[in-house]
């Protein structure tokens, strides 16, 4: 029997970093040490007394049972005192809050609850990923916005054409940006729900990173903008506020029928998250953060290193204080893919090739401050010991 993907799997866009992968494998195999700068997961453990309160909470057996997929009470209540902490937004936790199993499991089965098949959604590029894909599984399909850098890598919403906006249900915004790093006022998430309540859209803001930064404040939420619960619902994870993208915990939090249609797809595909998880999570949630100010701080100190490095052999890089990212300008007479394949061979550095992205990546590389400040400094001296 010949068996053969859906046509949906078809419809992937095909892995480009595979050819970079290799080459990484080959490099590595030369006995080269090799430092890696490619992947976007946190090096540091997650905080210690969030590892604890998983060990107590797993040794209790009322934790063994199945979850309530949508999240337990408790965290529910959690996330909304979070909301009101960090953002100052009132959330009813029962009806405005979601746990998610990270929050790449909703980003992908949201498009399911609301995106029908030929709808258009509008999604950024370059970007993580999910958008496009969670889109492609429903039926529906991507328009992209490009985010260049002449609109510091905000999407230009005068520039969708309007018969796109005439098809379109949706529209995803990811600040802090993966890859860029590029943040957003509260003033740009005031012009994208004015914008979709023009062209009657569904907002969908990914806040994976807005406690990724160095300044004492989170980065704005779009559930800040008074009545965005009209339209808007946002994803948010611990994954990169607390180092636990291996627990797969995040939520998702806005109008109450999103949360509703996003639980109904969730409830007939999974069992929701690990209760011993939710309380771990709980506890980090619940904690005074200074463990999330020093990674801010450390993050800072990192890109300071490399950035400096950077300067010198005269490669621009976006300035930013959010993430982890460092997205850098290519050399004159290179592509992203070539710098990469470059610093991989002569410097034994791993990046990431910009238009893996999507095409407007072109251009561009993502460097992740994943190694600590020496091996950061070995990379950053092998890099300027490169001639471009
Ligand atoms: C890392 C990341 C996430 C978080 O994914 P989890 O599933 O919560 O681990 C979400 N969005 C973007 C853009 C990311 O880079």
């Amino acid at each position: 029997m010949a068996i053969e993907f859906s046509e949906r799997l078809k419809a992937l866009p095909p892995y480009l970093f595979k050819e970079l992968d290799r080459v990484r494998d080959e490099v590595k195999s030369r006995g080269v040490d090799v430092i890696d700068l490619g992947v976007g997961d946190p090096d540091r453990p997650t905080p210690a007394f969030v590892v604890e309160a998983l060990d107590r909470a797993a040794a209790d057996p009322a934790n063994h049972k199945y979850p309530v997929y949508s999240g337990m009470n408790s965290f529910r209540e959690v996330v909304a005192d979070w909301y009101r902490k960090r953002h100052n937004v009132d959330l009813v936790p029962h009806l405005e809050v979601c746990s998610l199993i990270g929050s790449k499991e909703g980003i992908a089965n949201f498009p399911l609850a609301f995106v029908n098949p030929g709808d258009v959604v509008l999604c950024p590029e370059p970007s993580y990923p999910v958008y496009r894909s969670g889109t492609l599984f429903a039926g529906g399909e991507a328009a992209f916005m490009p985010l260049l850098e002449k609109n510091a890598f905000l999407p230009d919403l005068r520039a969708v054409p309007e018969e796109t906006l005439e098809k379109a249900t949706a529209i995803w915004v990811n600040y802090p940006n993966n890859p860029t790093g590029a943040a957003a006022s509260l003033e740009f998430y005031y012009e994208l729900l004015a914008f979709a309540e023009k062209w009657d859209l569904i907002a969908c803001s990914d806040a994976a990173y807005s406690e990724m930064t160095s300044r004492p404040k989170p980065h704005p939420s779009i559930l800040e903008v008074p009545g965005a619960k009209a339209r808007a619902i946002e994803f948010h994870s611990l994954s990169k506020t607390f180092n636990m993208t291996g627990w797969r915990i995040g939520w998702a939090a806005g109008n109450e029928t999103l949360i509703r249609g996003l639980g109904l797809v969730k409830s007939n595909v999974d069992s929701g998250v690990f209760q011993a998880v939710q309380l771990a999570a709980m506890k980090a949630l619940d904690s005074d953060h200074r463990e999330v100010a020093e990674m801010g701080r450390l993050y800072a100190e990192r890109r300071a290193v490399l950035c400096e490095a950077l300067d010198r052999v005269g490669i621009g890089y976006l300035h930013t204080d959010y993430t982890f990212y460092v997205w850098a300008r290519v050399p004159r007479g290179l592509d992203s893919k070539g710098f990469c394949a470059k610093l991989l061979n002569d410097a034994g550095v791993v990046c990431t090739p910009g238009n893996g992205f999507g095409p407007s990546g072109e251009g561009f590389v993502r460097f992740a401050l994943v190694q600590e400040v020496p091996r950061l400094k070995e990379a950053a001296e092998r890099i300027e010991a490169l001639k471009f």
